[in-house]
């Protein structure tokens, strides 16, 4: 296949400019005539839906949670970046698209990059407006605080909720909207599938949570914002209700899965407890700010932190990266972490967790301070540790968090299936092989409130799109595909429940293709999955019927598809045999143990094409052009 990604021609801060004045507007008063499809009402389908609604299209958006307030968006926490430069600390735009293209360690699209920090400021203009309640200083303005991987503040925040807040705003926009008649909610309903009508997206067929009802619909454009896959590694930040199935549904129908095995470990996790843990909790990188992280110098010291003396202890990120210390991005942080790990110095019970120490901060601006910018998330971790952590430091492991993979999408967030957009963490398009923190709410949002009405308006007013009925064979075809799936899942009737394979899975996967990966485990990864998909389809137990409120089954069709998709992450991996951002091939480092980029090789987008279950996909390669940053070894020291 090939791939065209419609970058327009011209200088780096035209590109956007020009591409949009090249896109064809539909008029006004045709737009009601057109529906599009909006799966996702997290941060990227809110403002998506809110603005196409706005703009007077016939919107239809999805989500399976009762609300769109409770998509996983609400976990954010530390904050947004844009490149305003309030804090006067030598911020621009050039220097957000830098730090962003050389965090994603020069695997991801200049262009992209470089629209996503031109537009970053009208978010923050669009949610204060909207009565985001962003922090501030004394005197009034936005206050900023630092994130990983820059030496600038540029991030905006809303204490430790800044997700929860900006989601309000998105969430406001999308009711005045519904409540215009512009924008029809579908709660509790599930995609399961898109239809394809003369190769082009055309609709979905969904399955209502509470109900079992199976149901069909058509539009003129299809949005996916259906997030990331981060729970293939089953213990995550993510919600537990994250999941691949709409982004891995349109790939087994043509969309083309790019840079899969691109996910993001955060250093700043709560370290796993025990065997029977479910979910992980985030500590944000904002604590980087001030908390310092380390461990003792001598493996098996079992001494509380407050008897360890300060010669006795190793600050190993500000040794081994003097220049951004605390602040080096997440990649970097969470290998650091598991070194000092594994050479038998971690902290707390199982030897898992490294200190996130916060007395010299509390000492240097008092207690007030740190809780006036932390509270909530001091609060959080004692509910969770029982230990107080303005006493004692807390403890942090890292664990999955972010997936920079996604759908492949063009310039314009097309998919490779005509008429399907992808936006938010569900696509694969601005962070290379590592996101910066901070970068995924300015990413969504600038994606739902800024591209894709553009995007759509040129896809809608470009060509002829007759309405389609839902009574055609592609639809009546996919509702049979989805019906005879679920049945398949009920039917197995086995001994297992669905959670252990979906824990079985995530063990492999965090072992063979989580921080470290190499060539023999990759291999070693994909017989076994195999092996568990196959055990699954034989043993799995799923209770209960399809014409009910069925978590059991919701879930064992989530997890039947992480069991093929995660075949395709490890035949990425496997495929790109150099390290770069959070893909660490441990056959390429350097002797300090940094990774070891292959520009000559691997400088591609890696887009996979799917050929069947069990089958290796198709790779077809989009090179990236370097013509204004030089592709530099990543150094934080
Ligand atoms: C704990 C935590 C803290 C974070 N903090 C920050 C931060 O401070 N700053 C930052 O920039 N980033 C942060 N991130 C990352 C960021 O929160 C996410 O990348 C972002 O919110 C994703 O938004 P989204 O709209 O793409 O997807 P989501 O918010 O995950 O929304 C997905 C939507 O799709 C719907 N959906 C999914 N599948 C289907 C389906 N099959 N059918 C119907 N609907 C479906 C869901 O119901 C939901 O509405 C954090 C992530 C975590 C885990």
């Amino acid at each position: 296949m090939e791939l065209d990604s419609r970058i327009p021609d011209g200088p780096l801060d035209e590109k956007w400019e020009k591409s949009r004045f090249d896109m064809k507007l539909v008029n006004p008063a045709n737009r009601r005539k057109f529906t599009v499809i909006v799966v996702g009402s997290g941060l990227a389908g809110a403002s998506a839906a809110a603005t196409l609604g706005e703009l007077g299209y016939d919107v239809h958006c999805f989500c399976f949670q009762d609300s769109p307030r409770r998509a996983h968006s609400v976990a954010a926490q530390g904050g947004i970046n844009a490149a305003k430069n309030y804090q006067n600390d030598g911020d621009s735009v050039q220097r957000l698209f830098y730090d962003t293209i050389k965090g994603g360690d020069f695997r991801s699209r200049e262009a992209n990059v470089y629209r996503l920090s031109q537009i970053s400021s009208s978010i923050i203009d669009q949610c204060v407006a909207q009565g985001v309640p962003f922090a501030r200083e004394y005197g009034g303005l936005l206050d900023n605080r630092s994130f990983g991987g820059a030496q600038v503040s540029r991030t905006f925040y809303a204490r430790g909720q800044t997700g929860q807040q900006l989601l309000l705003g998105a969430y406001g926009a999308l009711s005045r909207q519904i409540g215009a008649g512009n924008v029809r909610m579908h709660t509790r309903t599930e995609m399961l599938d898109i239809v394809l009508v003369d190769g082009k997206a055309r609709g979905i067929i969904t399955r209502h949570l509470v109900s079992g009802r199976i149901a069909r619909w058509s539009a003129e454009a299809v949005v996916l914002a259906t997030g990331g896959y981060g729970n293939i590694f089953y213990l995550s930040t993510n919600a537990v209700g994250c999941n691949v199935t709409a982004t891995y549904r349109a790939y087994k129908k043509g969309a083309l899965f790019a840079n899969p095995c691109f996910t993001q470990i955060h250093p700043t996790c709560i370290p796993v407890a025990g065997e029977y843990q479910s979910k992980l909790t985030l500590m944000s990188e904002s604590l980087r700010n001030d908390g310092r992280i380390w461990v003792p110098k001598a493996g098996g010291d079992t001494r509380v932190p407050v008897d360890i003396p300060e010669e006795e202890r190793d600050y190993y990120l500000e040794r081994k990266y003097p220049a951004f210390g605390n602040l080096s991005p997440r990649d970097i942080s969470s290998r650091a972490a598991k070194e000092v790990c594994d050479e038998g110095r971690g902290v707390g019970s199982l030897g898992r967790g490294v200190y996130l120490d916060f007395k010299d901060a509390i000492e240097r601006l008092g207690r007030n301070t740190i809780a006036a910018r932390y509270g909530n998330l001091f609060d959080m971790y004692q509910k969770i540790t029982g230990e107080n952590p303005y006493e004692t430091p807390m403890r942090i492991y890292p664990a999955s968090h972010y997936t920079m993979g996604g759908l492949w999408v063009d310039y314009r967030l097309m998919s490779t299936i005509e008429g399907l957009f992808v936006i938010g963490e569900a696509n694969f398009s601005d962070h290379g092989a590592n996101r910066l923190g901070a970068s995924a709410l300015m990413q969504g949002l600038a994606d739902g409130y800024f591209i894709i009405s553009d995007s759509i308006g040129d896809y809608l007013g470009s060509r002829r799109l007759d309405k389609v009925s839902i009574d055609l064979p592609e639809f009546a075809d996919a509702e049979a595909e989805v019906r005879a799936d679920v049945q398949k899942l009920l039917d197995v009737d086995g001994t297992r429940s669905v959670d252990s394979f979906h824990k079985e899975l995530g063990q492999i996967m965090w072992e063979n293709c989580g921080m470290a990966r190499n060539q023999e485990g990759l291999t070693k990864a994909l017989g076994q999955i195999a092996d568990v998909r196959d055990r699954f389809w034989r043993d799995v137990r799923v209770t209960g019927a399809n014409e009910e409120f069925n978590v059991a089954l919701e879930r064992a069709g989530r997890v039947a598809d992480f069991l093929e998709f995660a075949e395709v992450l490890c035949y990425d991996a496997l495929d790109r045999d150099e390290s770069c951002g959070a893909h660490f091939r441990e056959e390429h480092q350097t002797p300090d143990g940094e990774a070891e980029r292959n520009d000559a090789d691997y400088t591609y987008v890696a887009a996979w094409e799917y050929a069947g279950v069990g089958v290796k996909p198709q790779l077809t390669k989009e090179n990236l052009e370097f013509e204004n940053v030089e592709l530099a070894t990543r150094s934080y020291k």
